[in-house]
């Protein structure tokens, strides 16, 4: 890709409100965030309550993996959990104003025993038993309460992501709602299935991998850019795919795919997990090598389970959302809603891909 500055606004296809001002001059520029606290690498740390042998510092454990023997992954409810089913609903109106009550789990994962443990230096088959911790207890929240619609499962990695507690952990959140812009996928990509027939993600994974286009420019007829093949794929296994999508809203934005099409993350196998565990490594590893020491959100979207989850079957894929922080939204995006992207998609998409990792 030329150095050839890009000024537009991009749609997102899915979610046309979640569009990007894709601006590469330097003026644009979100202030960024070199001032935000490095990371803690550290191994191990008496004081904290999620390493080994502080295990009686936490709430009383949900489950771990293994079950016998020296503990890989935990999961203990958050001690200050922003739902939770202890009160009676408290769901209430008055003139325009409503409230639901905030009914729910929410629970906390210890991803690893080593306190700053990033992704890619765990290892596949530790990562693999992240992912089947993760559905394992999606499965048994759902299956606990009929009135759960929602179970967001995400990871806030380092400081710059808003992580208040050092220890590597991903957290879970049984929701009485559907999010809304979990929602806004799930209704959008089932108005495009009702007039194409097709997936909207299985669309856009099929026009990563067999997609090619020259733009002319409309006054002098000069190709004025060229889209090609695989340009926007970042990483590839057997059963997942990693995109950096055409309209990102973070610089370093990547999304992991399942190549087959599939609503539910509940219903991803052993196998398939197993191969998101590598494909999610390389891609973390990449990430870090190109930002240098990658600070994060990573979130799940999977079906809803409300009253649309048969007939959203078809349309609905589940995926992961990695959105690397390495800049702070400034007045214009927060007014706006229009999100500042200083890197072209295509530039930060080939320096990943070119990135070297020694896994
Ligand atoms: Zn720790
Ligand atoms: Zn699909
Ligand atoms: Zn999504």
């Amino acid at each position: 890709m030329s150095e050839q500055e890009i000024r537009e606004i991009r749609i997102n296809p899915i979610i046309p409100a979640e569009s990007v001002l894709v601006a590469t001059a330097r003026s644009m520029r979100p202030k960024k965030a070199e001032d935000l606290a490095p990371r803690d690498t550290r191994k191990h740390v008496d004081t904290c309550p999620f390493c080994k042998g502080s295990e009686h510092k936490t709430p009383p454990e949900i489950f771990r993996l293994p079950e016998d023997g020296d503990w890989e992954v935990r999961l203990v409810p958050n001690l200050y959990p922003v739902l939770g089913d202890d009160r009676q609903d408290a769901s209430f109106a008055f003139g325009l104003q409503q409230a639901i009550d905030g009914y729910g789990r929410h629970e906390v994962f210890i991803d690893h025993p080593h306190h700053g443990a990033a992704i890619h230096e765990m290892s596949e088959a530790h990562l693999a038993r992240v992912l089947l911790a993760y559905r394992l207890r999606m499965a048994q929240l759902f299956a606990a309460d009929p009135r759960l619609k929602y179970v967001l499962v995400f990871k806030n990695f380092g400081p710059a992501a808003g992580a208040s507690i050092p220890h590597t952990h991903s957290q879970i959140i049984a929701m009485p709602v559907v999010p809304e812009n979990v929602e806004a996928e799930a209704r959008n990509s089932a108005e495009y299935y009702r007039r194409h027939h097709h997936c909207i993600f299985c669309t856009l994974i099929d026009e990563a991998l067999t997609f090619e286009a020259a733009i002319y420019d409309r006054i002098s007829g000069s190709v004025r850019r060229k889209i090609s093949v695989g340009q926007y794929i970042v990483e590839r296994g057997r059963h997942f795919i990693a995109i950096k999508p055409f309209a990102s809203r973070y610089e370093w934005e990547v999304h992991i795919l399942p190549l087959q099409h599939k609503a539910d993350f509940l219903d991803a196998t052993d196998e398939e997990l197993a191969d998101l565990a590598a494909v999610l490594r390389r891609t973390m590893a990449r990430l870090d090598a190109v930002i240098g020491g990658a600070q994060y959100n990573f979130f799940l979207h999977s079906l809803p389970h409300d009253a649309h989850r048969e007939q959203h079957g078809a349309s609905y894929h589940w995926h992961l959302e990695i959105c690397p922080r390495t800049s702070i939204p400034t007045g214009f995006e927060l007014g706006s809603g229009l999100f500042v992207n200083t890197i072209s998609p295509e530039a930060a998409a080939e320096r990943l891909r070119m990135a070297e990792i020694t896994l």
